[in-house]
């Protein structure tokens, strides 16, 4: 596609004033915003590209007169792959590198509403932490909790550029938009060139002529985000899940930092995790213990059936298989290990005694005399 001259995109004549160019630019970006322009979306954002690229050129004086002397030639290493915008990133392929480098692009982005992308120079935000409490049953189903994160975004009013009505702002000249200073210092024979965010515009490649009344200039509004996770079946306490691009947003034209959501068990105290293991402990009477019997024990879920065979020795483990917590990511579950605690009654009557003495004999004292005399043989 041809280019055309920015004077007719701006429909201008060549002794436009510096005035007359900002007044044409705002007015032909409010008729190609996409909330106008609904019945042809691709085609306005064409025409605000084309638009917004010739405002770049002719609102800079310097760039104005480069391009009334040579036309696109004066002012295409601004544009064009290898000019000053790109350079630093073509190395990268990473879009976002991209948009954060060309006020275009961020431009564009702001006005159209897209996702809010920023470069290095635009800055980063901090990630932001926030813990979340969950009954057990998240770890056996899984869950979907919602998270309230305190959070700035871009103000709507006008699209985080801080400018009335979104427009209200011009190119810093100080840095032609890009937000980034060099600074070129000579040492002796050595010259030291740094680049560095733009004082005069905080780096965000904009002076804003009328501020935005919602937001005071700032760009951003403070709201509450409700962000749902997805916690999966097996999840383990303390985990913790990342959420892209919902951190803290510094700065509008800015990147956003990310979520961490950490997930904390309500773990009932009496089980212990061990992996997809629990761990538990049971108390039985003593005629259960001998004779064998069926107890009710609690679980995870609710409650389950435990056979214990007679003759159950005091601190046997039982395995429950598949009452234990499920597999992170695969099927199938841990298992629950219960350790069993025989309950000897503290007083008998002496008809108990009897029928004790008479069932099992005296065979307690028979095994503290066998390892008695087992000392005095050693010793
Ligand atoms: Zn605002
Ligand atoms: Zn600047």
């Amino acid at each position: 596609m041809a280019k055309r001259d920015y004077y007719d995109v701006l429909g201008l004549p060549k002794t436009a004033s510096a005035d007359d160019i900002k007044s044409a630019y705002r007015r032909l970006v409010r008729q190609y915003h996409p909330d106008v322009a609904k019945e042809n979306p691709k085609a306005a954002e064409e025409k605000f590209k084309e638009v917004s690229e010739a405002y770049e050129v002719l609102a800079d004086p310097e760039k104005r007169r480069r391009y009334d002397q040579m036309g696109f030639q004066g002012v295409e290493t601004d544009f064009g792959p290898g000019g000053f915008s790109w350079q630093n990133f073509t190395h990268a392929g990473d879009l976002e590198d991209l948009i954060g480098q060309s006020p275009l692009f961020e431009q564009l982005f702001a006005n159209f509403g897209m996702p809010f992308a920023g470069g290095r120079s635009a800055g980063r935000g901090r990630d932001v932490e926030v813990g979340v409490r969950l009954p057990i049953a998240a770890a056996l189903h899984g869950a979907r909790p919602t998270v309230e994160v305190p959070q700035t975004t871009p103000c709507p009013d006008c699209r985080g550029t801080g400018a009335r009505g979104g427009t209200a702002f011009e190119t810093c000249p100080d840095c032609n938009g890009s937000g980034r200073v060099r600074r070129v210092q000579n040492r002796g024979y050595s010259q030291f060139i740094t680049v560095g965010a733009c004082p005069r515009c905080n780096g965000t490649g904009r002076r804003i002529l009328d501020r935005c009344p919602t937001c005071a200039g700032s760009g951003l509004r403070r709201t509450v985000e409700r962000i749902e996770i997805t916690v999966p079946p097996g999840v383990e306490d303390g985990a913790v899940f990342r959420v892209p691009g919902h951190g803290a947003l510094e700065r509008a034209g800015g990147r956003p930092g990310d979520l961490f959501v950490q997930v904390l068990l309500e773990m009932p105290p009496e089980f212990r995790r061990d992996g997809t293991d629990v761990f538990s402990e049971a108390t039985i009477a003593l005629p259960i213990a001998l004779l064998g019997g069926e107890v009710t024990i609690p679980t995870l879920d609710g409650h389950a059936s435990l056979k214990v065979p007679a003759g159950t020795q005091p601190e046997t483990q039982f395995r429950l298989k598949g009452n234990g917590f499920p597999r992170l990511g695969r099927s199938g579950r841990g298992d629950l290990l219960v350790t069993v605690h025989v309950e000897i009654p503290r007083a008998l009557s002496g008809h108990e005694k009897d029928l004790v003495r008479e069932a099992l004999g005296t065979g307690a004292k028979g095994a503290a005399t066998r390892r008695e005399s087992l000392f005095r043989r050693r010793g």
